[in-house]
């Protein structure tokens, strides 16, 4: 957890769970498991599991001690919605996003099956969509990843975003109907697989025209920096229009735990954590 970040899209991170599993071609090179490794290897007793998945109830509530507004991303570490993440904890952590209103947190995912379904049972229970400054977004590599931007789709919320990072191939036409924002980046470190500048025009090309707000974040290279971030001389580091809606949830008591045995009665999500993507 970090109430700064160099992650140039975001202002700080916040890692309630630590560790993940690589299900797909983008998680590679995962620059989460490496890093996990490291600080274990320095001595930080958050990181003594690795890159095991591991919930951290002591950090919680983190955001609500950070006074000043910040973009934060959720799960720098780790992936919010993992299969072994339980309904509970995940609610734990939405209950904090909830009354620290202010802040904007970023959720990104590469589940996203469990992320949209997660929101279907969230809107059940408040009779409200997940409030707008709580961003949900979806990670797509490449062309046969897009259908998680479907999925993405159907989560019950105000903003959406894709990271297209790393991108390892093209991804083809996209609809983006409905999205707010893209990031796109290429691969950095040690082994990083090259990015074509063709595949990063054509996205933006398609951002564009379809009014989608844009931040290319990096070419990549051995290091995050080694090629810069500017395309034919531009640099493009937007936002997504920020919604001016209240968040109706602030005051409402969230029972995580009745909300969790909700969301596993109709067993869709504990269903779906075992599909293999
Ligand atoms: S989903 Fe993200 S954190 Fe998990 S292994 Fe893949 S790249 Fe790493």
């Amino acid at each position: 957890m970090a109430n700064t970040s160099s992650i140039e899209w975001t202002e700080a991170t916040w890692n309630p769970t630590t560790g993940c599993s690589k299900i797909s071609p983008g998680c590679k090179n995962c620059y989460a498991e490496k890093l996990s490794k490291r600080l274990n290897a320095m001595g930080l007793k958050k990181y003594e599991n690795n890159f095991e998945f591991t919930e951290h109830p002591n950090d919680l509530e983190l955001p609500l001690t950070w006074k000043k507004s910040k973009k934060v991303f959720v799960n720098s570490m780790s992936d919010l919605f993992h299969e072994n993440s339980r309904m509970e904890f995940i609610a734990q952590c939405f209950n904090t996003m909830i009354k620290a209103d202010w802040h904007i947190y970023q959720v990104l995912t590469k589940r996203s099956h469990i992320m949209s379904e997660f929101s279907e049972h969230f809107k059940s229970y408040f009779g409200n969509i997940i409030p707008p400054h709580i961003w949900m977004g979806v990670s797509v590599e490449n062309e046969e990843h897009v259908w998680r931007i479907d999925e993405l789709k159907k989560v019950q919320c105000h903003t959406r975003f894709i990271s297209f990072e790393p991108l390892i191939g093209p991804v083809g036409k996209v609809n983006l109907k409905g999205i707010d924002w893209a990031i796109i980046g290429g691969e950095s470190g040690p082994k990083f697989r090259d990015v074509e500048k063709d595949w990063i025009l054509d996205i933006v090309k398609q951002c564009k025209k379809q009014n989608v707000a844009v931040f290319f974040k990096q070419w990549g290279g051995a290091r995050p920096k080694s090629r810069g971030r500017t395309i034919n001389r531009r640099k493009y580091s937007e936002y997504p229009k920020t919604k001016k809606i209240e968040n109706l949830l602030k005051d409402i008591v969230f029972d995580e735990k009745s909300f969790a045995k909700l969301c596993l009665q109709t067993n869709q999500i504990m269903k779906k954590k075992t599909i293999q993507i």
